[in-house]
């Protein structure tokens, strides 16, 4: 009997840095170029298998969450970010815009979430595949998203492209997120309710 570990991590960051592109190509495996803005907020179940404490294998299970568009309105509810443990911050780093908005972002998730030691915050630069086919195109360099990161002291996820990038890829990446997520956070099992950390697992029957 183990216990069921769940996280529930959402995509933040400004219209068109490619949420929704990333999320569907995680949940579903397709790159959609013509992606519309979805009503409603979308979310879906994923299992990612992590490490414990002690180095077993842990599965976790993701509730992974796409907004329906809201940020373009900037109108993100208290209800998407409620109860979140993981926040992947995305920018476009073909567009400068979409990077100097990082910091809005980080201080609306602490308006609405508080205390620091509850979730981890990960910045991800998607669009990669636009500088590597066009160096130009590059508007914002990784030492500025690393300092950023420093700075502001959340996790540093990388770059990616939603379309180059496998599912598998992808996959891959936020199971490292998760990894990390567990590390700061701990376990914490939504459905009975109880937040604890790593060493002091109770035990559930959901
Ligand atoms: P959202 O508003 O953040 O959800 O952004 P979308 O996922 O709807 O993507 C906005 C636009 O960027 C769409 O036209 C996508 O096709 C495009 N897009 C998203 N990710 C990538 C990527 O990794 N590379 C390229 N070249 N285009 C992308
Ligand atoms: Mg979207």
């Amino acid at each position: 009997m183990s216990e069921k570990i769940t996280y529930k991590i959402i995509l933040i960051g400004d219209s068109a840095v490619g949420k929704t592109c990333i999320f569907k190509k995680i949940v579903s495996g397709v790159f959609n170029e013509k992606s519309i803005s979805t009503i409603g907020m979308d979310r879906r179940t994923l299992t990612f298998t992590i490490k414990d404490s002690e180095g077993k294998d842990l599965e976790v299970e993701v509730q992974l969450w796409d907004t329906a568009g809201q940020e373009r309105f900037r109108s993100i509810t208290n209800t998407y970010y409620k109860a979140s443990q993981g926040l992947i911050l995305i920018y476009d780093i073909t567009k400068r815009d979409t990077f100097n908005n990082v910091e809005n972002w980080i201080s609306s998730v602490k308006e609405s979430l508080g205390a620091e030691d509850k979730y981890l915050i990960v910045l991800i630069g998607n669009k990669v595949d636009l500088a590597e086919a066009n160096p130009q195109s590059r508007e914002v360099n990784l030492d500025e998203a690393e300092q950023t990161c420093k700075k502001d002291g959340i996790y540093w996820g990388g770059e990616c492209s939603a379309k180059d990038f496998t599912a598998e890829k992808l996959k891959e990446i936020f199971t490292k997120y998760t990894q990390e997520i567990y590390k700061k956070v701990g376990v914490n099992i939504i459905k009975a309710g109880i937040v604890n950390k790593p060493d002091k697992i109770k035990k559930s029957r959901c």
